[in-house]
């Protein structure tokens, strides 16, 4: 609503955000949306919150969209914090949460990105959108494309899980399978958009994904009566939510709503694909591709990611890490979770528990932080991973 400008990520170069972008032409980065939050400060308070819809948009005056009439919704947002006591105490730890983003639309937190984009693009007045996708932003792309009457041209590894697949086709999406990665699926876009029309919503090559993701940040503060956690473990592949909250906790800072502390952000990716983890260790700035990428879990095989430089940063500055787990120990720890706490875990959100046990054995993790885990999509997807 208070959208100034854009800004490349790299440089700080301002950009137009009247018209559709896509990377910065700076740069070749992604760019940032601002606003002037000391006018968005005005009607956008704490208590203000308390009688607001439970979804994203609760949080209006800090989402890009103009009109309410452009917004493309399916109720997306606002999912629980669970405390998860039995899988606390197996560890001894004061306290752990499950944020279980299966909760949303699709299934996956995709749709916090997605209704936020596929809104931009309606105020802009487009009609044919496109995107690569391991799987769940495809399906959250087909359903709000769906919504909003546009199409959606949709790229996916020939071996993505078959509910994605499934899913788009039944949204009215037109399917690709590509024999690939999503770094393959990324580049046919990239070639025939210009021919064919389409707009790329590829994660972080449009402004919009990210903020509607950073919500993820207003949502964890909201629900901890404005703190945030001390630890909190993020499945990542692109990274637009661990970079979408950072962003989040800098603009509740602007607004006073938080102070200066930040939670120790770790990425969780798999042993078969850890492009951040091996930049991390080795103190880069970028992160090269992960050459030959394979995962079980399918949102983190990502082996390149435009936004490396943003995750790198946020995990160097806040103190936190980089962690890569097998995708058998990750598999494993799904039946664990789901036997304690009842929560029936994608593989992706399995890792983060997974990653939270090596941190808590090498004593990275102290019992006494409190820990938010991201479950991203539910095991229901992914039955294929459980001999289903
Ligand atoms: C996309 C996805 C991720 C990775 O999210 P990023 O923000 O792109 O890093 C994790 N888990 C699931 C289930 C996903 O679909
Ligand atoms: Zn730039």
């Amino acid at each position: 609503m208070h959208l100034t400008h854009l800004a490349c990520t790299l440089c700080g170069q301002a950009h137009d955000a009247t018209l559709p972008q896509n990377v910065s032409a700076c740069c070749a980065k992604p760019l940032f949306a601002h606003y002037d939050l000391a006018a968005a400060a005005r009607t956008f308070t704490k208590d203000s919150l308390r009688t607001r819809a439970k979804s994203l948009w609760r949080y209006r005056e800090v989402l890009p969209v103009r009109a309410d009439t452009d917004i493309v919704t399916l109720g997306e947002g606002f999912t629980p914090l669970l405390p998860a006591p039995r899988l606390a105490a197996k560890h001894a730890l004061r306290s752990l949460w499950i944020k279980d983003e299966a909760q949303n639309p699709t299934a996956s937190f995709k749709a916090r990105g997605m209704t936020t984009a596929v809104s931009m693009a309606k105020q802009f007045g487009l009609k044919k959108l496109a995107v690569p996708s391991a799987g769940n932003a495809a399906g959250a792309l087909a359903a709000y494309a769906a919504r909003a009457g546009m199409e959606a041209h949709i790229f996916m590894p020939r071996d993505t899980p078959r509910a994605n697949i499934i899913e788009c086709e039944q949204m009215g999406a037109h399917v690709t399978l590509i024999a690939g990665l999503i770094t393959d699926c990324g580049a046919e876009v990239a070639k025939r958009k210009t021919a064919e029309g389409w707009f790329d919503v590829s994660t972080l090559k449009e402004p919009y994904r990210a903020e509607g993701k950073k919500t993820l940040g207003y949502e964890l503060a909201e629900q901890l009566n404005w703190t945030l956690p001390d630890v909190i473990l993020y499945p990542t592949g692109g990274g637009t939510g661990l970079i979408g909250m950072w962003k989040a906790f800098d603009e509740m800072e602007k607004l006073g709503w938080i102070g200066s502390a930040r939670p120790r952000m770790f990425t969780v990716q798999a042993d078969g694909c850890q492009p951040i983890v091996r930049a991390f260790a080795a103190g880069e700035k970028f992160a090269a591709e992960h050459l030959h990428a394979t995962t079980r879990a399918s949102g983190l095989r990502v082996p390149k990611a435009i936004g490396d430089f943003l995750m790198l940063d946020a995990l160097r500055s806040s103190r936190g890490g980089a962690v890569a787990v097998p995708d058998d120990a990750m598999i494993a720890c799904t039946r664990e979770v789901g036997a304690l706490e009842g929560v029936f875990v994608a593989p992706e959100g399995a890792a983060c528990y997974a990653a939270l046990k090596t941190l808590l054995a090498a004593g990275t993790v102290q019992p006494e932080e409190s820990v938010v885990l991201f479950n991203t999509s539910t095991g229901l997807k992914y039955l294929e991973c459980y001999g289903g």
